[in-house]
């Protein structure tokens, strides 16, 4: 028996795929790409913008027109928020949710078995209890995205998040270790902490452990070089929490802080629990304690009431602040989110205007933040070959995307080299002996 995955939106996403995927092998099943004939395909589902539900339908359509006698089984966040609608559409023989993805090959069999269709969605604003999915083997991967953390309590005006996800549950910290451990056991060097609010972690636990715990156990495992994590907001930054990371030699120079706006009246109407001076205060902070810190962001632009001069403050503010790379999204409106029910005042081509104007700014700053490194001496994690070429790509520990010649197979070491052109968003290098 065949699967294939196609898996959209976040690291989250991608670790439960993962987690999915050593389910069906050890059920025996072989795991094939999408583009492949298979008989069960599984849709890993992205609600966060409108753009990830007609993919996820896309999806749907491609698995049926592959193999029309297939399973097709949709899970995520897509299906979470909008079962009655996953479930009409035309092929589709399984629907899950984001915390029962476990079950996922129970059902499959049973639907292959039975021919029905099995709609299993659970109320996750009342679930508290973190699923456990373990992973002892990223295929073919370096780095290991460990999922430590579910949902969110935050209830930012634009986002359906936590209404996909549900309240914050926190993965077990002996778990997280146990599966650290076997993971540098079987070579990886790096471990990418995510969840959907990773700094929320620990709130619901009777044993009030923090981000900040786990991250200091991970530390001392022998075999992990390298501990990134995903996106925080600014006030998870303390400065008992940058001391702490400032000491830490594993800990990797590059935070994802989402800042969405640069000016306190749209972050309030986005209800973002901070101020755009408390960020910036924060960036600084961390440029001070941290060398060679990589800061890299999320912006929405057009939220609906962002007249001309509130965009021109976020945009004087990102000239300012110079992040090392901005992941720009011009908003949409979710239904059943607040920010939906505001009049969407902002014309599309004036978000696309404004989008346009911080793609540049971010092309700017990106192509700045590498040359500070041009001529440097730094360390590279390789992760592949490009093909057909004896060209590797890997990430300095600031994140810094460089090619690498090399006619030796490097895949998966950590080499030092220099840094010698700047490409705009990457850098070749020599390797250094
Ligand atoms: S913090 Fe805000 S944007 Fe992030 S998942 Fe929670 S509600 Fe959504």
């Amino acid at each position: 028996m065949k699967v294939a995955f196609a898996t959209l939106g976040c690291r989250v996403n991608i670790y439960e795929s993962e987690a999915m995927t050593e389910k069906f092998k050890s059920e025996g099943y072989d795991v094939v790409d999408f583009d492949e004939k298979a008989e069960v395909y599984v849709i890993n589902t992205c609600t966060v913008t409108n753009m990830g539900d007609k993919k996820s339908r896309q999806y749907i359509s491609k698995a049926k027109k592959k193999n029309p006698e297939a399973v097709v089984a949709v899970v995520g966040c897509y299906s979470q928020t909008s079962p009655d609608e996953v479930s009409a559409i035309e092929g589709v023989d399984v629907v899950l949710g984001t915390r029962n993805k476990g079950d996922i090959v129970y059902y499959v069999n049973r639907a292959m078995d039975t021919k029905e269709k099995f709609v299993v969605v659970k109320d996750v604003l009342r679930n508290k209890v973190f699923e456990e999915l373990k992973i002892e083997d990223f295929e073919g991967k370096t780095r290991a995205f460990l999922k430590v953390q579910d949902g969110c309590n935050r209830f930012c005006s634009y986002c359906l998040i936590p209404y996909a996800r549900g309240a914050v549950c926190s993965k077990n910290p002996e778990t997280i270790i146990d599966e650290v451990n076997k993971l540098a056991d079987n070579g990886f060097k790096e471990i990418i902490l995510s969840g959907i609010h990773i700094a929320s972690y620990g709130v619901d636990l009777e044993e009030r452990k923090t981000l900040m715990d786990i991250i200091e156990e991970i530390h001392k495992i022998n075999g992990i070089k390298r501990i990134r994590i995903g996106s925080v907001e600014p006030r998870f930054f303390t400065d008992e929490v940058i001391e702490k990371m400032a000491s830490m030699e594993k800990m990797c120079p590059h935070f994802h802080l989402s800042l969405q706006s640069g000016c306190d009246a749209t972050l309030k109407r986005m209800n973002r629990k901070y101020t755009a001076e408390e960020y910036f205060n924060t960036v600084v902070k961390l440029r001070e304690r941290i060398p060679n810190v990589s800061i890299t962001t999320d912006v929405i632009v057009g939220f609906p009431g962002e007249t001309a001069e509130e965009f021109n403050e976020t945009f004087n503010y990102l000239k300012e602040l110079r992040v090392a790379k901005m992941h720009i999204f011009k908003y949409s409106p979710r239904k059943g989110t607040k920010a939906a029910d505001m009049k969407d005042d902002v014309h599309g081509t004036i978000k696309e205007e404004r989008s346009k104007l911080l793609q540049e700014l971010d092309r700017e700053n990106e192509k700045n933040f590498i040359q500070d490194f041009i001529g440097e001496k730094l360390e590279v994690l390789v992760e592949e070959k490009l093909k057909d070429d004896n060209r590797y790509i890997g990430y300095t520990s600031n994140y810094i995307k460089v090619i690498i010649d090399s006619t030796e197979d490097i895949v998966g070491k950590i080499i030092t080299v220099r840094l010698i052109e700047n490409k705009g968003d990457y850098a070749t290098c020599t390797i250094e002996s």
